[in-house]
């Protein structure tokens, strides 16, 4: 596959590729043609969260025993410190507040005049009571899978590409599951679409590259002033939801192919929806639906 965009070259689709399409695809026409937009607060603790989870399980894939909490808490301070220097739209929040949120309060002496209880922060919760039910096989597995294009294309088939956050089993358990951690501030309905397309798709990236999946899993580990909850969403990945991710694919390669050079041709979000907007789309300066822009940097 080969898609050419304004003079940028598109060699193979990802679920977030797709999953962008369909909710905009002149985000994903931006995406192509420009390459950047600002990193939300939310993306980013995201990102960073995620980092501390991945490394702890590779340690465990490697063969060694379980991080302690101070060097895992340690990798997310680490990029937290690293990416605030970067323009991160943290959207009115306060990025201090948040690294407390995630990282926990120690709590003061006892001999000073005040004394703050220690709260346990979203990784340290994450650290004592998710990560140690879990056994990693493999972590960041990258598959790749050729999906046949429909009829009219450019090309014959499409490239898939992903990378399998999490491979393994739970302790006790011997189904082997592919596994996905979302940081959230808020908690998405459990038959969201993204959800359904995604881990089906890592299933079939897994079992393309010989692994047995019996079950897909979404952990979403909600962030709030009030505290942490993680909430599972297990499930058995069928040939439906398997067909809709192919499906998936075909029909936004195939738009893209049919769109071309000219953003005009790629549809705007629909009227209304919440990522349509300028707190919450990194390109609403340049795009004709957003502030005025005209698709110019
Ligand atoms: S401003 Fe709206 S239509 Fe334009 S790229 Fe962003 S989400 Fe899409």
């Amino acid at each position: 596959m080969k898609l050419g965009v304004a003079g940028k070259v598109i060699r193979h689709l990802s679920y977030s590729s797709v999953s962008m399409f369909m909710r905009c695809q002149t985000q994903l026409w931006f995406k192509t043609v420009y390459g950047y937009s600002r990193p939300n607060g939310a993306g980013s603790l995201g990102k960073w969260s995620h980092k501390a989870v991945e490394q702890y399980f590779m340690r465990l894939v490697e063969g060694h025993d379980p991080m302690e909490l101070k060097p895992f808490l340690g990798i997310f301070e680490k990029a937290f410190d690293k990416g605030k220097k970067q323009d991160i739209d943290w959207k009115g929040d306060d990025p201090g507040v948040l690294k407390t949120r995630f990282l926990g309060t120690k709590g003061a002496s006892t001999q000073g005049v005040k004394v703050i209880a220690p709260r346990k922060g979203v990784l340290p919760i994450v650290h004592s009571d998710h990560l140690p039910t879990l056994i990693p096989e493999a972590i960041e597995h990258k598959f790749e899978i050729e999906i046949e294009a429909m009829p009219g294309c450019s090309f014959d088939s499409i490239d898939v590409v992903g990378y399998v956050d999490f491979y393994g089993t739970e302790k006790g358990k011997r189904t082997k599951q592919v596994r996905d951690s979302k940081f959230r501030g808020r908690k998405h309905p459990d038959n969201e679409e993204q959800v359904d397309l995604q881990l089906p798709l890592y299933a079939m990236g897994m079992e393309a590259d010989g692994m047995k999946v019996g079950s897909v899993v979404t952990d979403q580990i909600i962030h709030k002033a009030s505290g942490t909850d993680i909430h599972t969403l297990a499930r058995r990945p069928t040939e439906d939801q398997k067909q809709r991710v192919i499906h998936a694919f075909q029909s936004t390669a195939k738009q893209i192919d049919r769109n071309g050079d000219d953003p005009n041709n790629w549809a705007k979000a629909p009227p209304g929806v919440w990522w349509c907007s300028k707190k919450w789309c990194g390109w609403w300066d340049h795009c004709p639906a957003g502030g005025g822009g005209n698709y110019v940097k």
